[in-house]
């Protein structure tokens, strides 16, 4: 079956910032975490923070210690106030959103206007604005109601941030024929409306299409109606094992989309169980053929093994060496080995982030894990052909990849030491993987026999590292909802996503720069020009991600991989000047 995901489903900036805020504070806090009402209307996330200490009440009646969060949805000022008085610790996770509509009723009811509220009265958002309002304050939902309201005060309207955009149209009109003079602020959130646009648009496109989040989600039911009022035949499903097989195997291409609290991991369940679904439609080697030589390409590891090839290749004609085959096989096993090994020990987040991932894992695990020290037993042996100091520096490497990802702090310390393991300094993923990357790649050769340029290996080590850093910053940025459950404290988790997102963008650009002076300059041989192309195309990978082109999944974390092999087919492509 061919699966069309809408680039706006899962996650909107407001539900991922309460999400980051009260996970960062669950992995670290002893004391309970409370939140009044549900943080998100997910049952399964709800389940999750549950048994990370984080408890939904509805009053803090009784509770004398821990620390509370006022979700994204907002709170009135005077149950602000009376938290405040409590004297727990408050986290404030009102999307900054909300926070300009409360703003908004503020400032226009203190200056004599009347509010007009368009939304529903019992939505958690809406109690929340109406707090706000330091005068008189209407909610209305049906444009039948605007005859009720005064005629002869000042008004200032807003909308609930998730309103159906059709009817706030017609409630601004109608407020208008009646008040000319009124202040009319379209506060519906642009998560919401691209969401709503982008699932009338699959119209005509798809069969039929799937909304994947909570059934009490007034959000995901509003994507619902408007998928089956553009005619599309429509599926509410919470989890993947509520898809309706038989209906969905009768059609070609199914929509899948997702409310604004729907997390990646549940997201990605759904997609791949379609993708199981044969329909008629499908040809017999058609994409889930593909589809699984990419998934065992992608779980096995093997474009990272393909990569590191490459990648050493294009490296050493960087660095001015004749190219062989010895290095890029000794740093492909090495690399894979490490991979592989690795991710044993980081099932708790692969549970979350891909789960058919943690699955292939556990069906395959122990010819993984001895293949996996087979290639670091070969490696080795590559590195004895080069001189024993190689295979010593390797053996070393090694047995820091090893280390890395197991806990070296003693239990009775761990008090005083937040990270038991090396992986767990914050933002030491990347930067401890592309260093391994630069070294048995670009440094580990000099060890060996014969004059290497040092001009030549330098940028070949920052290159290698660049490239290598953008690639693993990338996988961390897909993978941090996961990583945020189980704590581990990527780039991405420890400086936001955004940030990380313009640090690789300098980074791409520091090694554009590199390539280009090193060339001109003389100090590498002309492949470095060549080689600008694996910057541009990871930038346009960003590029894509970025504009939601492609969604995290088989096919983006494949193009992302093939920017290294890319590096491998330059240096193929490449005649040196003779
Ligand atoms: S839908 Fe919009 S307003 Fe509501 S939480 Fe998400 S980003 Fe904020």
């Amino acid at each position: 079956m061919k699966v069309r995901l809408a680039r706006t489903a899962g996650f909107c900036m407001g539900v991922r910032l309460a999400m980051e805020k009260v996970l960062a504070e669950a992995n670290k806090a002893e004391d309970p975490i409370y939140t009044f009402g549900p943080l998100i209307h997910n049952r399964q996330v709800m389940k999750l923070l549950e048994s990370k200490g984080v408890r939904t009440v509805e009053t803090m009646e009784g509770i004398r210690a821990g620390t509370v969060v006022i979700r994204a949805h907002g709170i009135p000022p005077g149950e602000r106030k009376a938290l405040k008085a409590t004297g727990l610790r408050i986290i404030d996770a009102t999307c900054p959103r909300v926070a300009r509509v409360q703003a908004i009723v503020r400032s226009h009811t203190r200056k004599g206007y009347t509010a007009v509220i368009v939304g529903e009265r019992e939505h958690a958002e809406v109690i929340g604005l109406r707090g706000y309002a330091e005068g008189p304050v209407h909610v209305i939902d049906r444009v039948e109601d605007v005859e009720a309201l005064p005629g002869d005060e000042p008004l200032v309207a807003v909308a609930q941030t998730t309103q159906d955009a059709g009817i706030f149209e017609e409630i601004r009109q109608a407020i208008q024929e009646r008040n000319p003079d009124a202040l009319i602020f379209d506060t519906i959130c642009d998560a919401t409306q691209n969401r709503q646009a982008e699932v009338s648009s699959f119209a005509g496109h798809v069969d039929g299409m799937v909304v994947v989040g909570g059934f009490h989600s007034g959000n995901t039911r509003r994507l619902v109606q408007v998928s089956e009022s553009a005619g599309i035949p429509t599926f509410h499903v919470e989890t993947e094992e509520e898809l309706d097989r038989e209906a969905l195997a009768l059609m070609g291409t199914v929509g899948v989309t997702a409310g604004a609290s729907t997390p990646n991991w549940m997201i990605k369940n759904v997609v791949r169980e379609l993708e199981r679904i044969r329909s008629p439609k499908d040809s017999r080697f058609s994409q889930a053929v593909l589809r699984n030589l990419l998934r065992i390409f992608l779980f096995g590891h093997i474009w990272v093994g393909l990569g590191a090839f490459s990648l050493t290749h294009a490296a050493t004609l960087l660095a001015g060496r004749p190219p062989d085959l010895v290095h890029p096989s000794m740093a492909a096993l090495y690399i894979w080995a490490m991979h592989v090994l690795n991710r044993f020990l980081d099932r708790g987040a692969s549970t979350y982030n891909e789960p058919d991932q943690a699955q292939f894992y556990s069906s395959h695990r122990t010819r993984l894990v001895i293949t996996g020290l087979g290639a670091v037993a070969v490696a080795l042996m590559l590195a004895w052909t080069l001189g024993i100091t190689v295979m010593v520096a390797m053996a070393g490497v090694s047995l820091l990849g090893i280390v890395y990802g197991i806990p070296i702090v003693p239990v009775r310390r761990r008090n005083r030491w937040q990270a038991a393991k090396i992986k767990d300094v914050p933002g030491s993923k990347t930067l401890a993987e592309s260093l391994a990357w630069g070294v048995v790649i670009a440094l580990i050769p000099l060890l060996e026999n014969g004059g290497t340029a040092w001009s030549g290996v330098t940028v070949s080590f920052f290159f290698v590292l660049a490239v290598v850093y953008v690639r693993s910053a990338l996988f961390d940025i897909f993978e941090v909802q996961g990583d945020m459950i189980v704590g581990i404290e990527t780039l991405p988790v420890t400086i936001g996503e955004r940030r990380t997102m313009q640090l690789l963008k300098s980074v791409l650009a520091g090694c554009g720069a590199l390539l280009l002076g090193a060339g001109l300059l003389g100090a590498v041989p002309s492949i470095a020009y060549y080689l600008l192309l694996c910057v541009i195309s990871l930038a346009l990978t960003i590029h894509t991600y970025e504009t939601r082109w492609l969604y995290p999944g088989l096919r983006l974390e494949t193009l992302v991989e093939a920017n290294l092999i890319l590096a491998g087919l330059v240096g193929l492509a490449w005649q040196p000047a003779s």
